[in-house]
């Protein structure tokens, strides 16, 4: 069953920096909580639902980035404001957002005339809208102990793993491991070099080469834009 309200940490308009749709004029919709707990996070602001935090949307809207804050937002509510902005690309963040049944959200938004895209850790399991786009950045033996889902990596439409060293390339090739050739030639694969380090990033260049790879570069952090 969709859910009618979902709870909203932030939204605001950029450009999507990673990934296939990299340089897309897009609104990012956050919603709030991960139960992930991936170290290097940088949105530990969205991971709780605490109660004293609960404010209104009008106050979510308003507030920029970075806050604890977040709402309860009527997914009609939400589509109706999502149309107000320029962009016409949608990805849903978070926090992990399919902690929450996407379906009626990215339905709606894709019958507005969004196209729209999901960036997950691929523990949960993915319900959201056939032709939403799904990029699974998979989050492989984090605190919280959640595995990545057969289910998440099948329907996933880009694979971004994210990378410091070699065991996360490992970690990537026993994920690949669990499809079979054919439904890896239906995704572009990534890497993503973790907070800019350099060696992460000659590791990714190298790799990419290698191997045939993507290299996905967090450009929004070099350009200092959120
Ligand atoms: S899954 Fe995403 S939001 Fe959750 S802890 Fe990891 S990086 Fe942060």
């Amino acid at each position: 069953m969709s859910m009618t309200k979902l709870p909203l940490n932030e939204i605001f308009e950029s450009i999507q920096g990673e990934g296939s749709f990299t340089g897309a004029p897009s609104i990012f919709v956050r919603l709030q909580g991960c139960p992930v707990g991936c170290a290097w996070c940088d949105t530990k602001h969205s991971w709780y639902l605490k109660p004293e935090d609960k404010t209104s949307f009008e106050t979510v809207v308003a507030k920029g980035g970075d806050g604890d804050s977040w709402c309860d937002v009527e997914i009609d509510h939400l589509v109706t404001h999502l149309l107000t902005y320029q962009a016409r690309h949608i990805v849903l963040t978070g926090g992990e957002p399919c902690l929450y049944d996407l379906v009626e959200l990215t339905t709606k938004l894709i019958s507005s005339g969004f196209s729209c895209q999901i960036e997950t850790s691929g523990t949960f399991e993915i319900k959201v809208a056939a032709s939403c786009h799904v990029t699974v950045s998979p989050k492989v033996a984090m605190k919280g102990g959640f595995k990545i889902l057969d289910s998440a990596l099948v329907r996933a439409n880009e694979i971004k793993h994210p990378v410091a060293m070699q065991r996360h390339i490992d970690e990537l090739d026993a994920l690949l491991a669990r499809l079979t050739p054919e439904q890896i030639a239906t995704k572009k694969v990534y890497l993503q070099p973790i907070s800019q380090q350099n060696r992460a990033t000659k590791l990714a260049i190298d790799t990419c080469i290698a191997r045939n790879w993507w290299l996905s570069i967090q450009t929004h952090k070099y350009l200092d834009i959120q």
